[in-house]
């Protein structure tokens, strides 16, 4: 096979990301998450964390072993060029485990799943955008029961990423999650199809 068709998967907080991917991994497609890839390259005994350590010192490591997160995000949130050093040591080790996973994938497509897929340049190693949509008063309440955190804080986050109209302007493909989860999971039977079709098509 000359390259597997990836579809690149993305949408706002709480607007159901995880539960689209469940779906797409229950029909036997490899997922490929950016989230669950960025806490890997931090995790213990990693280059990245003792990188980490060094510049910010060894407190930013708890007692276990792993990553202190509310401190460090703490950190990198009042200063704009720890930020960006932070992001010149990861985003490339990331990157690359990304390409790894994707290459590595096995099954006739794969998705690859990232909040910042339009935000960055992740967007550039899917063919095709997938975006699952959902009103943002359900994303809100979704969310905020899921974290337990106060809907205001959802608010702040959503604020920071694409609108709605934005992301949706760059969708090929849309999964619209505003009924149930066996709702979504129709939806995303009916795209697998598609998909299967196309991937054949690059054999
Ligand atoms: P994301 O990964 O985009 O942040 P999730 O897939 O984690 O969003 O969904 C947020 C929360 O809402 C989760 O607890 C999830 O189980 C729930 N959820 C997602 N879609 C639905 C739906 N259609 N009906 C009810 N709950 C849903």
């Amino acid at each position: 096979m000359a390259h597997r068709l990836t579809i690149g998967l993305t949408g706002g907080i709480g607007s159901g990301k995880s539960a689209a991917s469940a779906c797409f991994e229950r029909l036997g497609i490899c997922v490929v998450d950016a989230d669950v890839v960025a806490r890997e390259v931090v995790e213990p005994n990693t280059q990245a964390l003792a990188d980490i350590a060094q510049h910010f010192g060894p407190a930013i490591i708890q007692p276990d072993g792993t990553l202190d997160r509310a401190q460090l995000r703490q950190l990198i949130f009042a200063d704009p060029s720890q930020k960006a050093w932070l992001e010149a040591l990861l985003h490339p080790i990331i990157n690359q485990r990304l390409k790894e996973q994707l290459t590595n994938a096995q099954s006739a497509y794969v998705v690859f799943v990232s909040p910042l897929l339009l935000e960055t340049t992740q967007h550039q190693l899917t063919d095709r955008i997938l975006v699952i949509d959902c009103p943002p008063e359900s994303q809100v309440a979704r969310a905020a029961l899921r974290d337990n955190i106060a809907p205001a804080q959802i608010e702040a986050i959503m604020a920071t990423q694409l609108s709605r109209t934005e992301r949706l302007a760059r969708a090929q493909d849309v999964l619209h999650n505003h009924g149930s989860l066996d709702d979504l999971e129709v939806q995303v039977g009916k795209l697998h199809q598609r998909y299967l079709a196309l991937s054949s098509r690059l054999d």
